[in-house]
């Protein structure tokens, strides 16, 4: 499973706080050049894994190989080969965007030059050249958050860690933070990223680790998982889920069946298109009621419900809902 473009790899890292057991014997590898996820809940861990994985927290059991460096003996060899961008913002208000670069290379002890070579390339690969005798303070959400994917890029990781990179942005900032993490990735740094957002995950991995109570639950590439799943969802609404489930349960090329929301939603293990006029032959024969149905092909979301057994959006259901616009950090 591991190999030597492995530029992390991980085996059995546990964490606790107190008696708290926060990442529960986590393995897995992360190759030269990708961009691998970590999909998973608040308080599933993720966090803590790269907390340990960059250093910032001890590392207390297990193996932490990072660019061919051992966490446990050389954590300083570990510093020099990557780059991290918080969960939370970190940068001094009272700064502007190149004093705010070129202070981070001289803090890791780049040479004049090369600072000002690399401030030049990075405000150019974020598109905030025009920006750059800015102070901090006037940036908005999605400026500041790249401005610190290229501080994370100062000393040319070989890694860039990013712990939920596009938490609290806009749709539209989203999507353009996602281009600036592609164009840097294309560069050659792997990323290794966090995320409880299902289409961050899709959309820019390469691979993504399913995490859950401080657990794998599954790991691969976004359109293997996907698949893995079966060909197609069918959701059916008949008002007698209990008789069509049974007619469900019997019926060929019909996978897993479960309940969502008013009706039901099965698997189907062969092309869709052919399976549903059987299903509904098959409701018809029983005399089970059909009042709504819906094909579709199996989404992130459907892979997280599969392998955690809820929803990510329904967290702290039973709870109100938190006022729009506080759901997220500005
Ligand atoms: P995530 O980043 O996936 O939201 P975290 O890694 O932050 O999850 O947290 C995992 C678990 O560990 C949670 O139950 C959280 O409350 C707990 N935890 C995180 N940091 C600390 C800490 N410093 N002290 C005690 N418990 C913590
Ligand atoms: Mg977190």
């Amino acid at each position: 499973m591991s190999g030597d473009d492995d530029v992390i790899r991980v085996e059995g890292l546990t964490h606790r706080f107190g008696d708290l057991l926060a990442v529960d014997s986590v393995s897995f590898a992360v190759r030269a050049g990708e961009v691998f996820s970590f999909l998973g809940p608040n308080g599933a861990g993720k966090s803590t894994v790269i907390n340990v994985l960059t250093t910032l927290l001890p590392l207390q059991d297990g193996e932490v190989v990072i660019a061919g460096r051992d966490l446990r003996s050389n954590p300083d060899r570990v510093r020099e080969a990557i780059g991290i961008v918080f969960q939370e913002t970190t940068l001094d208000r009272d700064m502007t965007v190149a004093e705010t670069l070129e202070f981070h290379g001289r803090l890791y002890g780049l040479s004049r030059e090369e600072r000002r070579a690399r401030v030049d390339e990075l405000v150019t690969l974020v598109e905030l050249g025009a920006k750059r005798n800015i102070l901090i303070k006037h940036l908005s959400g999605g400026m500041k958050r790249r401005l610190e994917i290229a501080r994370g890029l100062m000393t040319r990781p070989t890694v860039l860690f990013l712990d939920e990179p596009t938490i609290g942005l806009d749709p539209q900032t989203r999507a353009r933070t996602w281009d600036y993490l592609k164009a840097v990735n294309r560069e050659g740094t792997t990323i290794f990223l966090t995320t409880h957002y299902m289409d961050e995950a899709d959309q820019l991995s390469d691979r993504i680790a399913i995490i859950d109570h401080g657990r794998i639950v599954a790991e691969g590439r976004p359109d293997a998982l996907k698949n893995a799943l079966g060909r197609d969802l069918v959701y059916l609404e008949t008002g007698e889920n209990g008789r069509a489930r049974a007619v469900l349960d019997r019926a060929p090329d019909v996978g897993s069946v479960r309940e969502k929301g008013e009706g039901l939603l099965a698997t189907v293990t062969d092309d869709g298109t052919r399976v549903l006029p059987r299903i509904l032959d098959a409701l018809h024969a029983e005399g089970v009621p059909v009042t709504a149905i819906n094909m579709k092909k199996p989404s992130m979301d459907d892979v997280f419900i599969h392998h955690t057994g809820r929803a990510l959006r329904d967290e702290g259901a039973g709870k109100p809902a938190p006022p729009p616009g506080r759901a997220g950090r500005r």
